[in-house]
């Protein structure tokens, strides 16, 4: 299994799933992202989706709580 062998020592490029780019991960700490900011990018999208719809709210909330001072 020469791939695997590869693969342990990080001698074998893998593919940033942000940007598709190939590097070494032995080359970086931040596997499986190429970079810092790439890392950032994907917990930053997996973010939106998990708390999109608390922020909604929080946002509609203080839109009847405004609309009502100026009434
Ligand atoms: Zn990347």
């Amino acid at each position: 299994m020469i791939a695997d062998k590869n693969l342990k020592s990080g001698l074998l490029p893998i593919t940033c799933p942000v940007c598709s780019k190939k590097f070494l991960p032995s080359d970086h700490t931040t596997m499986p992202f190429c970079s810092d900011r790439c890392q950032k990018i994907d917990l930053g999208r997996w973010l939106d989706e998990g708390y999109g719809l608390p922020v909604e709210g929080q946002e509609d909330f203080e839109g009847p709580s405004d609309a009502r001072e100026e009434a």
